[in-house]
């Protein structure tokens, strides 16, 4: 049975850009979305294999600590070519402070190495693993991403991340290039576009109705 989420709700994240997303996108259901940060709670380590591993690890803790449903999201650049790196580690690939150009630059340069010139050999796409847990230990998991292609140089200044390298199938312009409301491409305008906004239309019919 699926439970719905109703009242207050953490977010685990301490990435504001994400949180910002997360805001926008649980905003339209009456959701009152507090943050891990906000609420001074730790982050876990992301020790899990997968995406949805670490998303349940950053829920679950959130929610025993708070004793509040709490909402994460795992999500990453899969590269082709590269095996599927960055992946999971692609917040990592940015170093502390984050430093996505660098990051962006060492996919480049991985690219070229492999001599991945067309963009038949740049395919990409972003994974977003969504969990909601509760502080009685039940979970609500979904997982959803959008394909596409590696652009170089980097185009934009919108978005956080990799957005200006990536230039989604079917669009002429990258993410970074392209308006938040664009990027999610959410209902009533689409049918959701970012990773994470298809995750997110997963996890609203089954969690908000
Ligand atoms: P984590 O989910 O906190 O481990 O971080 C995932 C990392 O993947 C982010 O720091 C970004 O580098 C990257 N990422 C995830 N989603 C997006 C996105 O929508 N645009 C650009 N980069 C993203």
């Amino acid at each position: 049975m699926h439970r719905r989420i109703t009242g207050r709700l953490v977010i685990a994240t301490h990435n504001p850009g994400k949180l910002a997303e997360m805001r926008e996108l649980l905003a339209p259901h009456g959701v009152e979305a507090i943050s891990a940060g906000e609420l001074g709670l730790d982050e876990p380590e992301e020790t899990g294999e997968t995406f949805r591993d670490n998303a349940a690890i950053k829920a679950i803790a959130a929610a025993k600590a708070a004793q509040l449903p709490a909402f994460a999201d795992d999500s990453g650049l899969v590269v082709d070519v590269l095996d599927g790196a960055p992946g999971i580690y692609s917040a990592r690939w940015a170093g502390k402070p984050a430093d996505f150009l660098a990051a962006m630059t060492r996919v480049e340069r991985l690219l070229q190495e492999r001599g991945a010139k067309t963009p038949d050999k740049r395919k990409a796409h972003f994974v977003s693993a969504l969990c909601v847990a509760w502080p009685d230990g039940h979970l609500e998991e979904v997982e959803a991403r959008v394909d596409g292609t590696l652009v170089w140089p980097p185009r934009g200044t919108e978005g956080f991340g990799y957005d200006p390298s990536f230039l989604p199938d079917g669009h002429g312009r990258t993410f970074g290039e392209m308006a938040s409301i664009e990027k999610h491409g959410l209902p009533p305008l689409g049918l959701g576009l970012s990773h994470r906004a298809r995750a997110f239309v997963k996890l609203a019919e089954i969690c908000l109705g």
